[in-house]
């Protein structure tokens, strides 16, 4: 605890810390080095160093038997979302409010940063992920870097509509900020998520599982509804993320320039190469259909209406279908789709479905900062980036699961995990 207590001290007074790295993996190299000092002031690192050195006046952290890496980032969340088999999702919807939302927000972001992730971008949430957002810059809540988008936009009935399933003369003001029926609409709407503090735009060009009565096999937004969002998103300095399941409406959001498909469980191996020809990146989230089908299996009730089956004839063919991407060469950015629950499986599920464990790794560090756009100041160790490090006691490169032990974690300098226990910066 005095340590703990010295290092929070060092932050404010502008001390040099020195990280003593057993092994490195900086997110830059293909292999890792041993033996190396990770200098770190005023909350970014500023140089990285061969063997141990302790330079007079430093604070050092000895990490000496450990794997130090970049902290992880995590591009598809919902933070505020609750673990599918702990509530009833309809009565879970209408008994919280979007304030409720904010507040299981806060705890999930906190526990997120716990697990090693200092970024995450949420690809659907209201004014209450905003405001967390800027909670957590501004120092009042631990919690990862937030990059944010608002409600998804979707057609009437799509993915998207949370009035599919309901009493059709239920309404709720907010309800209606994602759905969009035309181009017309879709500039509006992304302008107004502008004005309302988001970060990106995600879409919902195609049905999906977990919602009741689209279908995941259709695309169910025209275009030219795409090709606006994304013109009006890109012209305002937003990247756009699609929510997509079947080969054609994938491919058709891909020459609509979208940056990211998300899932993209259903391409085939020329929708692969079209998004490789692209640059577009595709966010797996095999941990959502793990989580999912379980639930289906066991608690179907649980379920929004109708989804169960869905999920049981949908859920086991992601994981079928990423070797395709693997081999295909497309970039891949890691991404759970989970709020609470442990975002770290996702390693284990990309490496047991065909992906190099230094891939896996680069795609939740460099790859995945590209994809943000944060890569000249997070998602690697080098100097002059953000002090966002973490530590794992096992090898990440040989055992799968050894991201879901972190020991360490720092973001911007702050020291939020240490000897596997959160630190008084954890707490605020
Ligand atoms: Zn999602």
């Amino acid at each position: 605890m005095a340590l703990v207590a010295a290092l929070a001290a060092n932050v404010v007074c502008g001390k040099d810390i020195v990280i003593h790295a057993g092994v490195l993996i900086d997110g830059v190299a293909d292999t890792p080095r041993s033996k190396v000092s990770v200098v770190v002031r005023d909350g970014r690192i500023v140089a990285i160093q061969e063997g141990f050195t302790a330079p007079a006046g430093a604070e050092v952290i000895d990490l000496s038997g450990e794997t130090v890496l970049p902290g992880l980032i995590d591009c598809h969340i919902h933070v505020s979302a609750v673990l599918p088999n702990r509530a009833n999702a309809t009565e879970y919807q209408l008994t919280h409010s979007d304030i409720d939302r904010a507040f299981d927000g806060a705890l999930f972001a906190r526990r997120l940063l716990q697990q090693g992730f200092t970024s995450a971008r949420d690809v659907g949430g209201g004014d209450e992920t905003v405001a967390l957002r800027n909670a957590i810059d501004a120092g009042k809540v631990p919690g990862p870097r937030l990059l944010v988008s608002l409600e998804p936009l979707g057609p009437t009935a799509g993915h998207g509509d949370p009035r599919s399933g309901l009493d059709p003369k239920l309404m709720h003001p907010g309800w209606e900020n994602g759905v969009v029926d035309s181009p017309d609409e879709a500039r509006i709407r992304v302008r107004e998520h502008k004005r309302r503090g988001a970060d990106l735009i995600k879409l919902m060009p195609s049905g999906g599982i977990a919602s009741t009565g689209d279908d995941p096999r259709q695309q169910l937004m025209t275009n030219e509804e795409m090709q606006v969002a994304v013109e009006t998103a890109h012209s305002l300095g937003m990247k756009v993320a699609a929510h997509l399941y079947p080969a054609a409406a994938t491919e058709n959001a891909v020459r609509a320039g979208v940056d990211s498909v998300e899932h993209g469980s259903f391409a085939s191996a020329q929708t692969l190469a079209l998004m490789r020809t692209h640059g577009t990146y595709l966010v797996p989230t095999l941990s959502v259909y793990e989580v999912f089908y379980t639930v289906a299996r066991e608690h179907p009730e649980l379920l929004t209406p109708g989804t169960a089956p869905k999920e049981l004839a949908n859920d086991l063919l992601p994981k079928k279908n990423f070797a395709l991407a693997v081999k295909s060469g497309v970039k891949i950015a890691y991404g759970t789709d989970l709020g609470e629950g442990d975002h770290a499986m996702e390693f284990r599920l990309l490496i047991e479905n065909g992906m190099k464990p230094m891939d896996a790794l680069f795609a939740a560090t460099r790859d995945a900062a590209t994809l943000l756009g944060t890569s000249d100041h997070v998602g690697s160790l080098r100097a002059g980036y953000l002090a966002d490090i973490i530590a794992v006691s096992g090898d990440p490169l040989r055992a799968a699961d050894a991201l879901e032990h972190v020991t360490f974690v720092m973001k911007g300098g702050t020291v939020y995990r240490l000897n596997g226990l959160p630190t008084p910066a954890a707490a605020n």
